[in-house]
Formats: structure tokens, C-alpha cells, sequence
């Protein structure tokens, strides 16, 4: 027999989910988040804390009791908030954004509050219609063609990352290439993967997770001269030779906005090259796909109509939270058939009539959540129009950063802008220093500038150089955030010039 002291007890009547207290509650949470907004730029854009800062000061046990909503608050307040990269500062200008807006967070409060788990059609027949619905309403925006869409033979799917996408089509492509070719032992182990060496790496992964060896997949070199776009007689050349040598070229994945430089691989000349050779073509829009809502964004998906899938990010510059990948493929038989099941339990008349769409057949796992709600909601609340201001807007920060960078003669733009997002460097005006030289003083200059807790940039490497990224793209980024950040760098660069070279050298490059 236990002792009593060992028995938990509570007087209160227990309802986790009573409306009263919850309506109570989440006012308090809304109110604490609008009021971090308020005051985002109180905070150092990155964290400053130390390794274990956490760890070493929360209870190591969960409480017995519950707690008041005002006492966990209070924590999050002292514990949490320092702990946070505070990814929607103006000061962010690091990686891509991931750009929150009310319409977002109001959809994500529904999706939470109905919990509804649409893996088929019938588990929540609004969440897997609506899905449709926004898939073919973003479609319309990005002007793909109908070959996408639904009402032919394509159709998309709200996935949670590109990584996902990847993996799916993958899949798909494998099945489609192990039902053509015949059936000898190690046809797989034949199978290539395209890319170029600019593409994001998570298809290495992907290619790994559906059985791909390393060693079957080409990343194609790019270079400066050509802006980083995958070539098309390299593409060429490497599927011939993998021809002669008895492979399989399999699947190409070809970027709109690479993630060092956002270089966009021309779609047209490279589809058309993979389609002699019956691959699959993948377009992978993450970050760029936004901006190509707006008309004079949209020829860089020109050639799009030729790929086999298409996909894009709104979680990135879609003033959408989070995660969520549209993902959309031109043959919906194709791709289900790679990935569907038809367990017992599941079946239901609407999936046996055929007529519905079974989401748990476009994604890897059966469990999914209602993620066209938040889509819906930020196209209703923010508007094809306001998605295509807010774009503009970044896209015009970017316009007058480029501007002021050309004007100095002391930084060099390493690739042309293409969307809201450059790759600059400080150079050294001494001939004789060497691009390491110059990569350490761009290393430096990065550390100290995000060391202010102001700004946060992050940096690539292309050919060796390296240089710095600065994504414009944070919500609530104004162009004064644009202007302190160029003080800045003007200060810093300064202060580190002055350690590298005379202060003779520095007034000749004024
Ligand atoms: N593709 C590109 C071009 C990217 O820039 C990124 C991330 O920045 C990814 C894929 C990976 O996206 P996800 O995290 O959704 O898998």
C-alpha cells in the first residue's frame, strides 16, 4: 500500500478545455504577443545567452501542480524571451525570411482551435476541400499552367517543408522509372539525380532518405561568369555520360532563387534537355516562388510549363508562418500511386467512390494538419494585392541597399540582385592582398555587426569567396531598419579597415 503523501490530489475540477477559462487565458497570451511586437526591437535580433543557459535553470522535473497562465507568462518573459532569435525583427536579415502577419496567426489559432486531421477526405471533408481551393487559387496567382491544375490531370498538396516536396517527388519518380525499366537486380542502384552545386542540400538528403546513392548524384559546377545557373550543355554532357556508362538519369532538380545567391537555373533550356531523356524535372521555388505573384517577377518561371512538379515556400515570403510547402505535380496518378495506402480502418465510402482527394496519399506521413486554413486566411485578410505590396515594398528596400552599395567603391556586389536578397563584400584596396585576405576581413566584419545585437546577417561561399547575405524581407522592416543598417556597416567597415590598411590607402578609396 502506497502512503497518502504519495497520492496526487486536486481539488479543482478538471476541464482542459473549458471555453470560459480558455477565452480568459488566450485574451492574456494575444495581448503578451502583441505586446513582444511592440517592443521587438528591444531585443538583440540574435540571442546572446550561452550554451546550457537553460538547461541549467529550469526544474529538472515537470510540476505536480498546475500553474497560472500569469506565472508561466512571466517565465516565458524572463527565461524564454533572451533565449530567442527573434526572427521577426526588423533587425533580421539573415537566411531567407519567414514573414508572420495577422491573417497568418488568426488561421493558425483555427487550425488549433478545430484540431481537425484531414488525412482523408472524410476526416474533415472543409480541410481537404479548402486545401484544394488555395492550392488552385495561388496557382492562378503564379500563373502556371492548367496541366497543374486540379481540373486536369495535375493537382498540390500543402506539405510542411521543401525537404518534404523532395522526398515525395523522389518517390514518385523512382516508382514511375521501376515500372518502366525492367525488372534486373540493382536498377535502382542505377538510378542519377541532377542538380547543380548551388542547390539547396536537403536534396542530398532526400536522395539518401528514397535510397539514391551519394555517388549518383551530380551536382553540376555552376561559376560567376555564369551567374550560378546550372548550364544546360553541363546538364547535357552529364546525362550522356552517365548513358554510355549503362546509368539511369532518373530526376533533375532545377532552382528558381538558390539559397547562397537566389540564382535562377533557366528552366526552359534545362526541362527541355531532362524531357529527352523522359527525368523528372522539379522546380524548387522556395524562397523566389513568392515573388513570382507579381507580373514582373513572373518570367523567371518561364519554362515552368515543361517540369513534372513545382514547388514554393509561403512560410518564407508569403506572410505566412511556418510551415507550409505548396507542392503541385502535373500527374496526380502518378505521384498518389508512389505514395498511397488503404489500410482497413480507413476505408470509407467517399474514398472507395473515387471522387474525393485522400491527402494522406500526397505526403509521407498518415496525420497532417489543416494548414489551407492560414493559406486561406492570409489570401482573404492581406489580398493578392497586399501580398504583391508587401513584396514590392522588400523588393525596394533591396533597390536602395544595391543603390548604396554601388556607390561605395570600398564594397563589391558579388552577384547581381535578383529578387530582395544580395551578396556583397568589403574589398581591400592593396593589390597585393589575396581573396583569403579579403575573406577574413568579410568574416570579421560579419561577427562584429551581428555582434551588436542590431542586426543579424548571414554569409556563403561561391567560388571560394565569401561573402556576406543580406535577405530583406522581415515584416515589419521599414526603410529607416535599411538605413541603420548601411550606418552600420559604413562604422564597422570603417574600423576594420583601418586595421588592415593605412589610413593613406582608406582616403583613396572614399
Ligand atoms: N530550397 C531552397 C532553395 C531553400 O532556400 C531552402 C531553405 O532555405 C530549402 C529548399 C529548404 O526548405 P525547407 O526547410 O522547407 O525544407
Amino acid at each position: 500500500m502506497g502512503s497518502l503523501n504519495n497520492v496526487e490530489t486536486t481539488n479543482k475540477p478538471i476541464n482542459p478545455l473549458d471555453p470560459e477559462e480558455f477565452r480568459k487565458q488566450a485574451h492574456l497570451v494575444v495581448d503578451f504577443i502583441a505586446d513582444y511586437y511592440s517592443n521587438i526591437e528591444q531585443y538583440p535580433v540574435c540571442s546572446q545567452v550561452k550554451p546550457g543557459f537553460l538547461t541549467e535553470t529550469m526544474p529538472k522535473i515537470a510540476p505536480l501542480e498546475p500553474e497560472p497562465i500569469e506565472t508561466i507568462m512571466q517565465d516565458v518573459q524572463n527565461h524564454i524571451i533572451p533565449g530567442l532569435t527573434h526572427w521577426e525583427s526588423p533587425g533580421f536579415f539573415a537566411f531567407f525570411p519567414c514573414t508572420a502577419s495577422i491573417g497568418n496567426f488568426l488561421g493558425e489559432m483555427l487550425i488549433t482551435g478545430f484540431n481537425a486531421i484531414p488525412f482523408n477526405w472524410f476526416a474533415s471533408p472543409a480541410a481537404t476541400e479548402l486545401e484544394m481551393v488555395v492550392l488552385e487559387w495561388v496557382l492562378n496567382l503564379l500563373q502556371l499552367p492548367k496541366s497543374f491544375w486540379f481540373s486536369s490531370d495535375g493537382g498540390g498538396v500543402l506539405l510542411g517543408s521543401t525537404c518534404e516536396a523532395l522526398v515525395c517527388t523522389l518517390v514518385a519518380a523512382r516508382e514511375k522509372k521501376l515500372s518502366k525499366v525492367a525488372a534486373e537486380e540493382g536498377v535502382l542502384e542505377k538510378m542519377v539525380v541532377y542538380c547543380s552545386d548551388q542547390t539547396h542540400f536537403s536534396l542530398r538528403k532526400a536522395c539518401g532518405v528514397v535510397g539514391i546513392s551519394p555517388q549518383n548524384v551530380r551536382a553540376i559546377v555552376t561559376t560567376k561568369s555564369m551567374n550560378f545557373e546550372l548550364s544546360s550543355l553541363a546538364l547535357l554532357n552529364a546525362i550522356e555520360t552517365d548513358l554510355r556508362s549503362g546509368l539511369i538519369p532518373l530526376y533533375v532538380c532545377l532552382t528558381v532563387g538558390t539559397t547562397q545567391t537566389t540564382a535562377v537555373d533557366p528552366l526552359g533550356t534545362l526541362c527541355e534537355i531532362a524531357n529527352r531523356f523522359d527525368m523528372w524535372v522539379h522546380v524548387d521555388a522556395a524562397y523566389a516562388g513568392s515573388a513570382c505573384i507579381c507580373p514582373e517577377f513572373r518570367h523567371f518561371l518561364d519554362g515552368v510549363e515543361d517540369a513534372t512538379s513545382f514547388s514554393f515556400n509561403p512560410h518564407k515570403w508569403f506572410l505566412t508562418t511556418l510551415d507550409c510547402c505548396c507542392l503541385w505535380v502535373k500527374d496526380r496518378s502518378v505521384y498518389t500511386k508512389a505514395l498511397s495506402s488503404d489500410p482497413e480502418y480507413l476505408k470509407n465510402k467517399p474514398s472507395e467512390s473515387k471522387q474525393v482527394v485522400d491527402y494522406k496519399d500526397w505526403q509521407i506521413s498518415l496525420t497532417r494538419r489543416f494548414k489551407a486554413m492560414k493559406l486561406w486566411m492570409v489570401l482573404r485578410m492581406h489580398g493578392a494585392s497586399g501580398l504583391r505590396e508587401f513584396i514590392r515594398k522588400q523588393v525596394k528596400m533591396a533597390q536602395h541597399f544595391e543603390h548604396l552599395l554601388l556607390g561605395d567603391k570600398r564594397f563589391e556586389l558579388v552577384v547581381p540582385r535578383n529578387f530582395a536578397t544580395l551578396c556583397f563584400r568589403l574589398l581591400l584596396a592593396n593589390q597585393s592582398s589575396c581573396d583569403g585576405d579579403i575573406n577574413m576581413l568579410n568574416k570579421q566584419l560579419l561577427e562584429s555587426l551581428n555582434a551588436t545585437g542590431r542586426v543579424y546577417m548571414t554569409h556563403a561561399v561561391v567560388e571560394g569567396v565569401y561573402v556576406i547575405r543580406v535577405s530583406i524581407g522581415a515584416v515589419l522592416a521599414e526603410d529607416k531598419h535599411v538605413s541603420m543598417l548601411w550606418d552600420l556597416l559604413q562604422e564597422h567597415a570603417d574600423v576594420l579597415l583601418a586595421k588592415y590598411v593605412t589610413p593613406q590607402v582608406i582616403s583613396t578609396l572614399m
